[in-house]
Formats: structure tokens, sequence, C-alpha cells
């Protein structure tokens, strides 16, 4: 019988996953093609699937036939269906937590706060975006407190992307990482041999930037064939759904090579979605990514780890070169490591380098800590921006565009999401170092353009599992030990010291 519930619940499963996947679908729609006067209908849209989606989450046959799962000893003998039904079970118990009404108004409030972002974004006029931020994070403390769990509202918001860590445990990371960073960054942009910008002033056309990504994209393993690369204002990557997967990519901005950055990071998201078992699991957690860490530590994997090797652009160079011209003759694999590589105090998150990066994710963990908590009002929120940008980066802000109107994510309701990113740099440098034990090979196999063997790693180790291993279990499966900032620290520095002589 409960063989038969369990059909029912993953059945049931699916379901809510695809309706989800419209959200997600009229979510990518909204960042690449939609006409900016689509946007009050889109957000009466997005409200209307969240809520049918949330209805079938939540159901009362949903939490029969779990229950009944749990009851059966049999059923629950196969560890991989224990994990399901486990995670199954977080999901509801979540879920049920908040009313429909409150999940249609967050979909339709964060809906319309990211249309009104963009636009004060442009204008850099923070007065026209607060009110937003001020809806918006009132409903992120309203679902915090639904959620409870007893320790700051904060915890509730990040276990949501990080399941099981605290604001409190995170703190414990950062304050002694940043430290060390701050030390680091100090002794890179101080030295008197700094890497050389050889791609200052290249000016190369989107199309063929676009042409080289889409190069890379298949070099590296992503399939075009149930993916596609998109443009956008802030790069994401969408997992629809089974066969279909979708990056997006800018153009324009500060060098020739930013944009592959960009594409590869979300390669990354995108080799992750499409490695999950959704063929067989789409809609179950088994079919699910196991954290936003963890996420991150795919994307940064292959933005950074392989993406600004010397290696990769052993093989790279020659393929940028064919794209990109007569401007890229000139061009040697050092130069280029150099340039990728340089390290800068600058203002913006996602153009920062692997030394500065986690110094902006610890900023934004801070302000956004004290914004749920109402330590900080959200008038104050430019000025204790600046304020702290100053300590940490040494630089006064020039204006709230390149300060705190510059990413979505407070426009969307994701508070507690950003030291996501700073731990999948830490999951990242662990799995690095363990997978370099297992692949002895791997630096060579980069150089000549062979990234089936790291794929394959990742694909066995991480993808294939879904949510069957909460993050710290996974990590401590795969690498022998629990996440330290050590292995992240001893890749950064031994490929920093060197190029900067210190
Ligand atoms: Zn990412």
């Amino acid at each position: 019988m409960a063989n038969n519930a369990y059909a029912q619940l993953r059945g049931l499963h699916r379901q809510a996953g695809t309706l989800g996947s419209l959200g997600s679908l009229l979510g990518w729609d909204q960042e690449t093609y939609m006409p900016h006067g689509g946007a009050a209908f889109r957000s009466e849209q997005q409200g209307m699937i969240a809520a049918m989606a949330h209805e079938k989450r939540t159901s009362k046959q949903v939490g029969d036939l779990i229950a009944e799962c749990e009851g059966d000893k049999a059923l629950l003998s196969d560890p991989a269906v224990a994990a399901n039904i486990r995670e199954m079970r977080r999901d509801y118990d979540l879920a049920t937590k908040l009313p429909g009404e409150l999940v249609a108004e967050i979909a339709r409030t964060t809906s319309l706060a990211q249309e009104a972002w963009k636009l004060a974004r442009e204008k850099d006029d923070f007065g026209a975006f607060s009110p937003w931020l001020e809806k918006v994070l009132g409903l992120m403390r309203t679902k915090a407190g639904l959620y409870g769990g007893g320790g700051e509202l904060y915890d509730a918001l990040l276990d949501e992307y990080e399941p099981g860590m605290t604001g409190a445990e995170i703190g414990g990371i950062f304050t002694p990482l940043q430290g060390r960073l701050s030390g680091f960054v100090a002794e890179l942009v101080g030295s008197k041999h700094q890497p050389v910008d050889v791609l200052a002033g290249m000016d190369v056309p989107n199309e063929r930037q676009h042409a080289f990504g889409l190069e890379v994209l298949r070099g590296i393993g992503f399939d075009l064939g149930t993916g596609r690369l998109d443009t956008t204002t802030h790069p994401f990557c969408s997992g629809i759904g089974p066969g279909d997967t979708r990056l997006t990519t800018r153009y324009g901005t500060t060098s020739c090579l930013e944009p592959l950055s960009s594409t590869m990071h979300e390669a990354g998201h995108g080799l992750y979605e499409q490695g999950l078992p959704k063929g067989e699991h789409f809609g179950e957690p088994l079919g699910d990514a196991v954290s936003l860490g963890v996420h991150e530590s795919q994307s940064r994997m292959w933005e950074n780890f392989v993406g600004r090797s010397r290696v990769f652009w052993g093989w790279a160079l020659p393929v940028a070169k064919r794209h990109f011209g007569p401007v890229f003759d000139g061009a040697t694999v050092e130069g280029v490591y150099g340039a990728v590589n340089r390290v800068q105090r600058s203002f913006i998150r996602v153009e920062a380098d692997e030394a500065t990066y986690n110094l902006h994710v610890m900023l934004r963990f801070g302000l956004e800590r004290d914004l749920v908590s109402g330590a900080l009002a959200v008038k104050d929120l430019p000025g204790e921006w600046d304020k702290r940008f100053k300590v940490l980066f040494g630089l006064e802000v020039p204006d709230n565009r390149r300060g705190c109107l510059q990413d979505v994510h407070w426009s969307c309701g994701l508070i507690g999401y950003f030291p996501t990113y700073t731990l999948g740099n830490l999951y990242a440098g662990q799995f690095w170092e363990q997978i370099h034990k297992d692949l002895p090979g791997l630096e060579g196999e980069i150089a000549r353009g062979e990234f089936s063997s790291l794929l394959g790693w990742l694909r066995g180790k991480v993808h294939a599992h879904g949510r069957r291993y909460r993050a710290g279990e996974l990590c401590r499966l795969v690498t022998g030990r629990p996440l330290t900032p050590e292995p992240f620290m001893r890749y950064l520095e031994g490929k920093l010291r060197p190029m900067y002589k210190i």
C-alpha cells in the first residue's frame, strides 16, 4: 500500500514542481524579453502561479501521504527513498506555515519591486526604491516569524537557502576570514608587482563575445540541446525543468573577457541543473539542488578555479583569438592570465576579483542581518552602506548605483541569500583540493580543453545526489572533512602570491 502512497506523493510533487517551473519561466521571460509595460500583468500572473503551486504543496493529501510513508519501515529501508521523504517532510512543514495569501502577496510584490529597482538603479534614485524595500522587508519579516525556529528572524530566511545554517554560525566563519582577506588584499594591492591589464581598451563586438561564450560552453560540457544562453542586466541561471536549463549573461561591461566570466559562472549553475536527476525525480527533493552554497560552489569553480587558471587559457586563448580577430593577435597566455586575475578594490560585487569578492559579500551579510533585525532602518541604508564600505575597502562610494542599488537580490525578496556566495567559494575550495587528489592529471586535461573527467567527478560526487545529503554532510562525505576556509585560502594564496611576488 505504502508503495502506492509513495508513488502518489511523487506524482503530486511533480505537479507542484511543474507549476513552480511555470513561475520560473515567467521570471526568465521578465528578465530577458518582456517589455516594461508587461510588468503589472506579469506580477498578477506570478501571484496566481505561486498561489497554485503553494496550494499543491500544502494540501492535506500531501501531508497524509508523507505520514503514511513515514510509517512504512520497508519503504524507508532504501536510504535514497528515506532521504526523499525526510526532505519532503521538511518542505511540507515549512510551506504549511505560510498562508497562501502571503505567498501570493510576496510573488506580486517582489515582481513589482524588481521593476522599481531597475528604474531606481538606472536613475540612481534610492528614494524611488526605498518604499519597495520596506514592503519586501516587511513581508520577509512576516515570513520569518511564521517559519519560527527560535533563533533570530534572519536564521529562518537563511535556512531556506542553506538549510541548517544560522547567522551566528556564518558570522563565526566570516569574521576571522574577513580579517585574513583584508590583510591579504592590502598586501596584494601594495605590491610593486602588479599584473598589467593587457585587455584594457580592447573592443570586441557583442556577437563575437557571444559566439566565443557558446564555444566555451560546449567545450566545458554544457548541453545547448537542453539549454540556452540569452542576455540580461543581471546574469542568472534558471533550471526550468527536465531538458530546459537557461543561462543569461551580459555584454558591454568593463572588459572583453568579463562576459565570459559571467557566462562560465552561470554555466556552473547550469551544469549542476543539467546533472540533477530530474528525468526521474523532477519536483522531488532527490531532483533538487542541496543548497545555494553548494550551487554556488559549482558556479564559482567553473568561473574562477577553472576559468581564471593559466591552464584554462592555454586552451581558451586560441579559441578567443579565432572569435575576436586581429584585436587579440598580440594576446599571450601569461598576459591574459595576469589580466583576469588583477586584484583591485572596486565598487561592484559582480565584477570583483577572487580576493576582494568575499568582502563584498560580508558587507551585504552584515547589512541585511541588521535590516531584518531592525537595527538598521531602510532610510539609513545608503549612508550605512557607504560607511561600512569605506572601512572595508578604503573607498568613498560615489553614488548608490555603485553602492546599495547595485544588486537585484533584495528587490526579489532574496534576503539571507548573499552569504551563500562566500560559502560557495569555501565549498569550491575544499572540493577543488579533493578533485586534485582524485584526478592528478586534471591540469593537463584542462590545458587540452578536456573537461569530461572534472565534470564526471562533479556529476558523480555532487550532482547525482540531489538533496539526499545536507550540505555539511555532503562536504564530509566527498572530502572527508567538515567545511573550513583553509583550502580556499590555500588556493587563493597559492595562485596570487607568486603573481604579485609577495
Ligand atoms: Zn551564482
